[in-house]
C-alpha cells in the first residue's frame, strides 16, 4: 500500500480532485478526476517525460476533461480522468515493473474509499503493464478487449449516418454506402477493418499507407480497392475522407485543396485547429466530430468488459449511439450556427451538466451552405 504522508492533494478548481505522489524515488504520477457527475472517471495512464512538473499536471488536467466529454457523448455511465507516470518510457526489466507496480499501488488508494477512477493503457503504456498494476488494484479495464475492431464499426456507423443525414445536399438523394468512393488515411488497427466493412457494403474504397506493405495487403485482401501514394491524398477527390493516422491532417495547407463531401474518421484531433473546423464547413464539407465517430473503442471497455455484453449487443449499442449524437450535434450546429466541431461541445455540456436548451429555431445557414436539415427515416 502506498504511504499517505506521500499522496498531496492538489487544489485545482473545478476538477473533482487531483492527487500527486512519488510513486518511486524520482518518479512521479498524477492522477486527475476532473468530472464524476455520470459516473465513476475512466481515462488512461500516460508514461512520459515532461520539461517540468507544472506541464505533467497541464497535460494529465487537460486529458482528464477531455475524456469527460468523451465518456460523456459516448453516453456511458462514466466520468472523466486521467493519470501521468513522468519518467523516461523506454524503462524497461525489473525498473518498469516496479513503477508500474506501485502506480497500481496508488491508484488502489485514490480508491480507497470508493470507486472513483478507472485507469487503462494509453500513451506509451501496454496492456502488458496494465496487467503489472492489476496485480494491486482491480480499477483496471481495459486489459480483456482489443477495442480496434469497435472503434472501426463506430466510425463505419458515423459514415453510414453523415451520407443519409446529407443525402439530399450531397448525393443527389442516394443514402447508401454502396458506390461511394471512400478513402482511407492509415491502415493500422482501425483502418484495416474500416476498409473491410466498407468493402463489404459495396463502396469504392481507397487507401494510404505510409507503409507500402500495408497498403498492398488491403488491396490484395479486397479486390478493387485502389492504392494512393501518402503524398497525393489530397489531390483526391471523394464522397468520405476517413483520417485513420494520426491527428491534425486537416490544416492550413491542404484546406484550400480538400475535395471531399464529408469527413470522418478515427484518428484524433483530425482538424489543426477549430477556426479550421470552420473553413471546412464553409466549403459545404461536413466533419464528423473525431470524438463521436471514434467511441466504439471506449464503448467496447464498457460494454464487453465491464457489463460482459454479447458482440452483437455492443455494435448495436455504438451505432445507436453514433446515430444519436450525430444526428444531436448536427441539430445544433444549425440551431447555433456553429460548425460540428464546436456544435458538439455544447451538446456534451447539455449532457454532463445539463445546461438549458436555447434557441430551438433553425438560425440563418451563413457559415453552413446547405439546404435541408432533415432527419433520415
Ligand atoms: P495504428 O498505429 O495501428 O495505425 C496507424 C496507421 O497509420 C499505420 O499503419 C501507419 O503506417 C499509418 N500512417 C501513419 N502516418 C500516415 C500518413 N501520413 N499517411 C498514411 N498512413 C499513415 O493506429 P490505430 O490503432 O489504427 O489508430 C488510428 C488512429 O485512430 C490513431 O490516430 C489513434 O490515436 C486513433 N484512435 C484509435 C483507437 C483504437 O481503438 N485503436 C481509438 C480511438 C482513436
Amino acid at each position: 500500500m502506498i504511504d499517505s504522508n506521500k499522496v498531496s492533494r492538489l487544489n485545482v478548481p473545478r476538477w473533482e480532485a487531483v492527487y500527486r505522489c512519488e510513486i518511486v524515488p524520482g518518479v512521479i504520477s498524477i492522477i486527475a478526476i476532473h468530472d464524476v457527475t455520470r459516473g465513476r472517471a475512466l481515462g488512461g495512464c500516460r508514461m512520459t517525460m515532461y520539461e517540468n512538473e507544472s506541464q505533467a499536471l497541464t497535460d494529465a488536467l487537460r486529458l482528464s476533461r477531455g475524456m469527460t466529454f468523451k465518456n460523456a457523448i459516448a453516453d456511458l455511465p462514466l466520468g472523466g480522468g486521467k493519470s501521468v507516470i513522468v519518467c523516461d518510457p523506454k524503462v524497461a526489466g525489473k525498473e518498469r515493473e516496479s513503477i508500474l507496480e506501485a502506480f497500481g499501488h496508488f491508484v488502489a488508494w485514490v480508491n480507497r474509499k470508493h470507486d472513483v477512477y478507472y485507469t487503462a493503457e494509453d500513451m506509451n503504456t501496454t496492456v502488458a503493464d496494465m496487467h503489472v498494476a492489476k496485480r494491486h488494484t482491480k480499477h483496471i479495464f481495459g486489459t480483456d478487449v482489443d477495442p480496434s475492431p469497435y472503434t472501426a464499426w463506430g466510425v463505419f456507423s458515423s459514415i453510414k449516418y453523415a451520407v443519409d443525414y446529407f443525402a439530399i445536399d450531397l448525393f443527389d438523394g442516394h443514402r447508401d454506402i454502396d458506390g461511394k468512393s471512400i478513402l482511407i488515411q492509415g491502415l493500422g488497427k482501425v483502418g484495416r477493418k474500416l476498409c473491410q466493412y466498407l468493402y463489404e457494403a459495396g463502396a469504392k474504397v481507397i487507401v494510404s499507407d505510409i507503409h507500402e506493405d500495408s497498403a498492398n495487403a488491403a488491396a490484395q485482401q479486397f479486390p478493387g480497392v485502389e492504392i494512393v501514394k501518402p503524398d497525393e491524398v489530397f489531390k483526391i477527390e471523394a464522397d468520405v475522407f476517413a483520417p485513420c493516422a494520426r491527428g491534425e491532417v486537416i490544416n492550413h495547407n491542404n484546406i484550400d485543396d480538400l475535395r471531399f463531401k464529408i469527413i470522418c474518421g478515427a484518428a484524433n484531433n483530425q482538424l489543426e485547429n477549430s477556426k479550421i473546423g470552420l473553413l471546412v464547413q464553409s466549403k459545404g464539407i461536413v466533419y464528423c466530430p473525431d470524438y463521436i465517430a471514434n467511441m466504439g473503442g471506449v464503448c467496447s471497455i464498457q460494454y464487453l468488459e465491464i457489463d460482459q455484453l454479447s458482440d452483437e449487443v455492443t455494435k448495436e449499442n455504438i451505432e445507436r449511439t453514433v446515430r444519436k449524437m450525430l444526428g444531436l450535434t448536427f441539430r445544433a450546429g444549425f440551431r447555433k450556427n456553429l460548425p460540428f466541431n464546436e456544435a458538439v461541445d455544447h451538446v456534451v455540456k447539455q449532457i454532463v451538466w445539463g445546461k438549458p436548451k436555447e434557441n430551438h429555431g433553425f438560425s440563418n445557414q451563413i457559415i453552413f451552405p446547405f439546404t435541408s436539415t432533415a432527419e433520415p427515416a
